[in-house]
């Protein structure tokens, strides 16, 4: 019989989750949650959804945030309090010089955290990671790396439950890990091929979430301006080549400008270059203010990571990576092109 998945956590031993259970359901603490920069569906909903269920419990909870995150990111139901560093840092230090434990969500080292990375070394208490990328820096008291998992989210619910606090999910909490699962895997498209996930989400759907609204909120929900500047970057921007199987889109800060730019904007225009045949790798460079931030998406085994780490300063998961550089735009994409013959091999055995 086939119908009993028991969820096993490869790199966490119990005597970790026997120690964070201590930690967590024995006394009322300050708890600050930390997600990464420019925080995504994921990473906010992972802390979004953990920050309720330790609410629930008892424990007070603030998320710091270290700038931030989208407007379709914007609609939770959620009591707790989410401070933006950017923008507040005598509340971010506050809550940090309170806290008791520091939980850090979906990212693998503290640089991740950008101008929140010094404070999360320099802290001195208890330390918890909870993520899902590889290659962890060990920088905290426990580690809970999993990299098998989809999403941050869908990890947090399986260590909700390991650890008892699994009365403490409401409606709100399971939209938030929802929300996660549903954005890391580009809505059930990529990373979903573990039963796991299925059964998270099913256990979720108990909680009476509203799958629809929250497909709405996510999706639904860009202004005009952005879906004109998907049409352009497709139409005008976006060059194929079919002889390394690869696609680039390179995005201005005046092209930008032109079609009212809002954070999150840009937000998945990099897998669509994927949908077409045969393309396994697919990369969007974006001009910001001081560098070019990447996005590197692949299909198969064609490591992004390896790819990020080695040229343009980032990292992420197999299929999905981001970098910087700080060369121009137009050298940048120079830069990238030049790279294409030195990984033909690796582009053209890629198998899909
Ligand atoms: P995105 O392209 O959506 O910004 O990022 C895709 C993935 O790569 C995410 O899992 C994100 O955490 C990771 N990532 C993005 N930018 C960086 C970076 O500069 N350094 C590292 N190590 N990972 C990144
Ligand atoms: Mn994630």
């Amino acid at each position: 019989m086939h119908n009993q998945i028991i969820t096993v956590l490869k790199n966490t031993g119990l005597e970790i989750l026997t120690s964070v259970k201590h930690i967590l359901a024995e006394a009322k603490l300050n708890v600050v949650i930390v997600p990464h920069e420019n925080p995504d569906g994921d990473a906010i909903g992972s802390a979004i959804g953990l920050a309720e269920i330790l609410a629930n419990f008892g424990h007070r909870v603030n998320i710091v945030t270290p700038n931030d995150y989208p407007e379709f990111l914007k609609w939770f139901a959620s009591k707790v309090n989410i401070i933006n560093y950017d923008i507040d840092k005598k509340a971010g230090k506050s809550a940090f010089k309170d806290a008791d434990i520091l939980i850090i969500v979906d990212f693998n080292e503290a640089s991740r955290a950008g101008k929140l990375g010094k404070k999360l070394l320099e802290f001195s208490k208890i330390k918890i990671l909870i993520d899902h990328h590889p290659y962890p820096t060990n920088f905290c008291d426990f580690m809970i790396s999993e990299p098998e998992y989809s999403s941050t989210a869908e990890l947090i619910f399986d260590i909700i439950n390991k650890i008892g606090l699994e009365k403490h999910i409401t409606q709100n909490a399971a939209e938030a890990l929802y929300t996660g699962i549903l954005t890391d895997t580009g809505a059930f498209n990529h990373n979903t091929s573990r039963p796991n996930t299925f059964k998270v989400v099913s256990e979720l759907m108990k909680f009476g979430i509203d799958t629809e609204k929250i497909q709405s909120g996510v999706y639904h929900n860009f202004s005009a301006n952005r879906m004109k500047l998907l049409g352009y970057c497709l139409n005008e921007k976006m060059v194929v080549y079919p002889e390394y199987r690869a696609a680039v889109i390179t995005i201005s800060k005046e092209e930008l400008k032109q079609f009212d730019f809002k954070s999150g904007d840009t937000e998945g225009f990099v897998n669509y270059p994927l949908s077409i045949k045969n393309i396994v790798f697919s990369v969007l460079f974006i001009e910001k203010e001081n560098l070019v931030k990447a996005s590197f998406r692949s299909k198969g085994n064609f490591p992004t990571n390896k790819f990020a780490k080695e040229h343009f300063n980032g990292g992420g998961h197999l299929n999905a990576s981001g970098g910087e550089s700080k060369l121009s735009l137009k050298a940048t994409s120079e830069k990238f092109t030049q790279l294409l013959p030195e990984f033909k091999h690796l582009l053209l055995d890629t198998k899909i």
